[in-house]
């Protein structure tokens, strides 16, 4: 254990608990800084792992420094992830729970690179067979192979995920990684059609375009200039410094491999993923009157190879597809009809069925290395073990926020929500395990935000279903006029209109504003009802379904076109899948690593204290703090309490042979201890304030 005194002026304390003022945000955010300047990442507020990013490599993930983690007691050492892993892990196979480790942050925070140290923790230090190594392998190239197709460079990371994660690792009897599941959320797919300014498509185009083989980009009829492609050029930054997508194509060919897809299922999910590029070949667009043109500086054609080359990708009739993306069907006095469609609809309609197709085989990729990782041995999966990881995006709250940060922070308040509940619950029942008498804890119940935006029939979530259902002159504008009607009168709910008919000057007209646990946030609802609806045109839908590329065949089911009942919103979906999530949370014992980013520089040694306060106060790390030391700030097990300070009292040193806690009683009156600051529990000393066990430090040091 750091020495807490000495060292407590120089590198702050390592657990937040133990700061004299725990209610100072002030003194908070010094004791962040003062560890973050001594390259100490990490903090602890109890169990909670709080991560600073550092920016730069640090020698702290060393097979060594796994080692010193393995079966160590959480406090003797510094905090660390290792430290949460082997935590997790002991307390799944000691008391055979299933456990979680829950990581949040803003983006750029570090929520990746810490889920994948949790999982190179168990690749190295969990016992291994042959076959288990196999196991340990997918897992961890599954790693490079979804950061191919979900991850992006984008303003604030060059190495943003652009979708939801939660990861099961299964583990047998003998505590062996044994297996995996995936389960992904909410997936970016606007970003295939735009980016940004700054902002680049999903690595994997290019990935391909730099570093596949020149025989493979031509049976593609791909180009290596990624100028080429309008999707990958709307942020104008098709290479980033920090990014070799040579190289990076190397590492995902040979993941993909050791996943188990076979060089041919390679290329014909390449083939799929990728068929945007030829889409979109410089310029291209869809004419009125179904002439697909494409465009390059050079040459126009019509229906050049290079656009027959594109549609055998995806496997449809050429004639049929031009027809489909030109037109709409539409039903008139019972008759169908196919209205053509103007310039803009036609680029959107096209936009619409890249999107769908992107994130359409993105799913069937996850499945694909579901069905690799899955746990083989159907007798004994019973028996498994599980410790999930979840790697989600944290609250975000921008200059302008729209759905996509709505989902988000709404994804947000259901995890503060369950975070609540677990850690008021464990608080409880570790109080009465220990027979010690709960004292009740004041603290803001978000479930009244969860509610305003999912209840049936009154929720935001509902009330945006219903608009996008409704025909006739429904809009984004008459959504914001529903909810003003419906929730207007919710305390956490805020438009620009006054009780008295006044606008309130500070707000846009298209915007609401949500009172958030962590704070306020308004978002402008343009785009609100499109994003919601997701909508494919049936006749593309057709068309895929049509496919002969057999991942397309997977992708878009023929049921789906027979199928009465309407499709669920994206909201909708969201909020199910949300719901599912929660269910496989509640059930396992959590863990939580809170990342924060220092600056917005990706800058190492930078620490800019406006930055770090905005995120401790959207983390609600104050709270958690403040829950934490409701109570008691410190607890031990009797044995590691003597053994670390016997030698302060004569009756205990140099050895104790009575029962521990008549040794820590005695211990503990030698010390002077007051009886109201501190309880026994049946394993457990209670330490009420920090400066009581700091006078007991300071003691041992005087010795
Ligand atoms: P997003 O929400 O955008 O996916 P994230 O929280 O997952 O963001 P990461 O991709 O994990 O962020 O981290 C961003 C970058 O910060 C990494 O690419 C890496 O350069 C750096 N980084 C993060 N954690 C560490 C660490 N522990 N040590 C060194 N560098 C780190
Ligand atoms: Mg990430």
């Amino acid at each position: 254990m750091e020495s807490a005194l000495t060292a407590r002026d120089r590198v702050g304390v390592q657990d937040f608990v133990l700061l004299e003022n725990h209610t100072s945000e002030v003194a908070f955010i010094e004791n962040l800084r003062k560890r973050f300047k001594e390259n100490l990442i990490y903090t602890y507020i109890g169990s909670v792992l709080v991560s600073v990013n550092p920016y730069k490599d640090l020698e702290i993930y060393t097979k060594q420094h796994m080692e010193r983690y393995r079966g160590v007691n959480f406090y003797e050492v510094s905090p660390h992830i290792y430290a949460v892993s082997d935590n997790a892990y002991r307390s799944m196979r000691s008391e055979k729970r299933d456990q979680c480790i829950l990581i949040s942050g803003e983006s750029g925070a570090g929520k990746t690179e810490a889920s994948k140290k949790v999982l190179q923790y168990y690749a190295v230090t969990c016992p291994a067979s042959e076959h288990v190594q196999t196991v340990k392998d997918r897992l961890l190239q599954s790693n490079p192979v979804l950061e191919a197709f979900g991850n992006a460079k984008t303003l604030r990371n060059d190495n943003s995920s652009r979708f939801g994660k939660y990861m099961d690792v299964q583990f047998d009897f003998k505590g062996a990684p044994v297996g995996g599941h995936i389960l992904n959320y909410l997936l970016e797919k606007s970003r295939v059609v735009h980016q940004s300014h700054g902002e680049r498509n999903f690595h994997i185009f290019y990935q391909l375009i730099e570093g596949a083989e020149d025989e493979l980009l031509r049976r593609l009829g791909l180009e290596r200039m990624a100028q080429q492609y309008q999707y990958l050029v709307k942020g104008s930054c098709p290479k980033v410094s920090s990014i070799n997508d040579r190289s990076d194509w190397k590492v995902v060919r040979k993941a993909l491999s050791v996943i188990g897809f076979s060089d041919d299922e390679v290329e014909v999910h390449v083939h799929t993923h990728t068929h945007i590029y030829r889409h979109t070949h410089k310029g291209s667009y869809i004419e009125r009157n179904s002439v697909l043109k494409m465009h390059t500086n050079t040459q126009r054609c019509s229906d050049s190879s290079i656009l027959v080359g594109w549609l055998s990708l995806l496997g449809v009739d050429f004639s049929v597809l031009k027809e489909a993306l030109t037109h709409k069907k539409i039903t008139a006095k019972g008759e169908e009809l196919m209205s053509p469609l103007n310039q803009e609809q036609a680029s959107s309609a096209r936009d619409a069925l890249s999107k769908a197709i992107y994130g359409r085989t993105f799913t069937w990729l996850v499945n694909k290395i579901n069905t690799s990782l899955a746990f083989k041995d159907k007798f004994n999966s019973k028996n498994a073990s599980v410790i999930g990881l979840l790697d989600i995006y944290g609250f975000e709250v921008f200059q302008n926020n729209s759905f996509e940060q709505f989902c988000i922070n709404y994804c947000n308040e259901k995890l503060q929500q369950l975070f609540i509940e677990l850690t008021l619950k464990s608080e409880q029942e570790e109080y009465e395990a220990e027979g010690i008498t709960w004292e009740p804890v004041q603290y803001f119940n978000n479930k009244i935000i969860c509610d305003l935006v999912e209840e049936k029939f009154k929720g935001i979530i509902s009330i945006l279903d219903e608009e996008c259902l409704r025909p006739g002159d429904a809009s984004d504008i008459t959504f914001l006029v529903k909810l003003e009607d419906t929730v207007g009168g919710h305390a956490h709910f805020v438009t620009h209109k006054l009780a008295d008919g006044k606008t309130r000057k500070v707000m846009g007209r298209e915007e609401f504003r949500l009172l958030h646990y962590a704070g306020e946030v308004n978002y402008n609802v343009n785009g609100f009802l499109d994003k919601n609806n997701d909508l494919l045109f049936r006749n593309l839908k057709e068309v895929m379904c049509s496919s002969e590329n057999r991942i397309l065949t997977q992708c878009f089911s023929r049921e789906e076109l027979t199928d009465k009942k309407l499709p669920e919103t994206t909201a909708t979906q969201f909020k199910n899948s949300l719901a599912k999530l929660m269910e496989i949370l509640m059930s396992k014992d959590p863990s939580y690593v809170r990342c924060i980013k220092p600056n917005d520089a990706k800058q190492a040694g930078r620490f800019e204290e406006v930055l770090v306060r905005h995120q401790v106060k959207y983390l609600g790390l104050m709270e958690n703090l403040r829950v934490r030391r409701a109570g008691f700030a410190y607890r031990r097990r009797y044995e590691v309490f003597l053994q670390r300070y016997k030698s302060l009292c004569p009756d205990t040193w140099p050895s104790w042979d009575g029962r521990l806690v008549d040794g820590v009683s005695t211990l503990v009156k030698h010390l002077g201890y007051k009886p109201e600051e501190y309880k026994l529990g049946r394993t457990k000393i209670f330490i009420r304030f920090p400066k009581t066990l700091f006078a007991t430090e300071e003691a041992l040091e005087e010795r």
